[in-house]
């Protein structure tokens, strides 16, 4: 398309591509307009729309503070990807953590110390603005501290743009070092408050232990490929964890993964539909404010 294409091919790539990043977002302030003309926005969160093929998939033992979580990943343009989203770190880069194909480990969770989240978007990120207003409300309404930064420091985010069509994604928690928080061009705020629920050490509603209790997943509703995005995690982290919450931000609509707008992945007991949040809910706001 434009500019965006310039930078996000950097993004996947397999090689050390911060440096390159870097430069072009540098660039980026001069050579590339700031579009914020499209805003699609206004239903929650939509995974599964992602038009790039998994070339691979696994799991993997993540540490996470209350100890290791298994995890099912599917490599998404060279990333390991969970449930739609979670960014798992690169599949051909075996850093930390134990994977049980390459001996990789992911840390999970961690917090970011005293609340303070540094964080770098470029002016020519199309989804700057959406990247800002998320920013400015969990900054108004947790305890959380969002400071933005050049991109040179040690424990931050940073905003790169997505390289697979529909899809933004995030690591869970702090990472160490800079970690991308990756953001389709078109998407909006509440899209951007996810991944960034995600990045600050949230995990997903409908995965959380009790979620059988709560809602129906409707596994004839999407290809058997995306029945590991529903695998209940079994350790109690990184959830909002007092009563199960569908306003919160973190949980994915009716329809996510589904063939259809007819058969919805996700239903209520009742057997009613919802859609994704677009704001952080009271036990978002709550939760986080306990850890910071
Ligand atoms: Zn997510």
């Amino acid at each position: 398309m434009h500019c965006h294409e310039i930078i996000t091919q950097k993004k996947h790539s397999t090689t050390p591509w911060l440096p390159g990043v870097a430069m072009l977002a540098m660039l980026g302030l001069a050579g590339c307009a700031l579009d914020t003309s499209e805003e699609m926005d206004t239903e929650g969160f939509h995974p599964g729309e992602g038009n790039a093929e998994a070339a691979g998939s696994g799991r993997m033992t993540v540490d996470t503070p209350n100890g290791p979580q298994e995890i099912s990943y599917e490599i998404v343009n060279g990333r390991k990807i969970a449930e739609g989203d979670i960014d798992l770190g690169a599949a051909d880069e075996p850093s930390k953590g134990t994977d049980f194909q390459t001996k990789a480990s992911t840390r999970i969770g961690y917090l970011w110390n005293d609340g303070l989240v540094p964080y770098h978007v470029s002016l020519s990120h199309p989804a700057r603005t959406a990247v800002l207003q998320a920013i400015s409300e969990m900054d108004a309404l947790t305890d959380l501290t969002f400071i933005e930064v050049p991109i040179f420091i040690r424990d931050m985010i940073l905003f790169v743009e997505s390289t697979d069509p529909g899809v933004s994604s995030s690591a869970v928690g702090r990472q160490g070092g800079i970690q991308y928080v990756s953001i389709w061009p078109t998407h909006g705020k509440s899209v951007v408050l996810h991944e960034l629920g995600h990045a600050v050490g949230l995990w997903h509603e409908q995965t959380r232990w009790d979620r059988d209790e709560n809602v129906n997943i409707n596994w004839g509703c999407m290809p058997w490929t995306r029945w590991h995005n529903f695998e209940m995690k079994d350790v109690v982290t990184g959830f909002t964890s007092g009563p199960y919450d569908f306003k919160s931000i973190m949980h994915y609509g009716s329809f996510a993964f589904s063939y259809n707008l007819f058969c919805p992945t996700i239903t209520k007991k009742d057997g009613s539909t919802f859609s994704g949040s677009s704001s952080l809910s009271a036990e978002d706001i709550r939760v986080l404010n306990i850890w910071y």
